[in-house]
């Protein structure tokens, strides 16, 4: 994971608050939870009609929670030929603001093999950040700030019922960061085994 570089001056205020912003409220109770367990039963049988259905209840819970309007959603076989430009990055789905749509494919884009469960659900989290960027916090801009990826990392385990990871950052050219990952990974092994 990599963050996106600072905006020029216009728009770095909003990129400065996204990013110094860690954490997300959370609902108190397992409903996304529940939701999400569907959502795995359904991959595992290989009904598409099913994970468009529990992803959609996924979403309306979730919007429902933040206060913010609906999102449309899409599961695609394959990644489409175009997707937006400002995000190339993204490897399993996109989000439109402007339409509130976010799409996620179930085949990788290079070796065709099918997501997996976890990857598939981190897009779905990661998606629907973008749109809280846009409709609860009202950002101009949904950037991948290092805020913007600890914010959808702390939606991804709460939807999953894991423990939360700390997450470590190493700076990098241009003012971006990317995680560290070895760090990471052997804070979230102690405070597993401290819990
Ligand atoms: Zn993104």
């Amino acid at each position: 994971m990599l963050t996106d570089a600072p905006p020029r001056k216009a728009n770095r205020a909003g990129f400065l608050e996204s990013d110094q912003t860690r954490t997300l409220d959370l609902p108190q109770y397992g409903s996304l939870l529940t939701i999400t367990k569907s959502i795995e039963s359904a991959m595992r049988r290989g009904r598409s009609k099913d994970v468009r259905r529990t992803c959609a209840e996924f979403l309306d819970a979730a919007s429902e929670f933040y206060k913010v309007p609906a999102c449309g959603f899409r599961v695609l076989a394959a990644r489409p030929l175009r997707v937006r430009e400002r995000w190339t990055t993204e490897l399993f789905g996109d989000y439109t603001p402007e339409t509130m749509l976010i799409r996620i494919w179930m085949r990788t884009a290079v070796r065709k093999e099918v997501t997996s469960f976890g990857t598939f659900l981190s897009t779905l989290c990661h998606e629907f950040c973008h749109h809280l960027d846009y409709q609860k916090f009202g950002f101009h801009d949904s950037w991948h700030t290092r805020g913007f990826y600890e914010r959808a990392a702390v939606l991804y385990h709460h939807a999953r019922g894991t423990p939360p990871k700390k997450l470590f950052w190493v700076p990098t050219v241009g003012g971006r960061w990317r995680i560290d990952w070895p760090r990471t990974n052997r804070s979230g092994k102690t405070h597993a085994a401290s819990v």
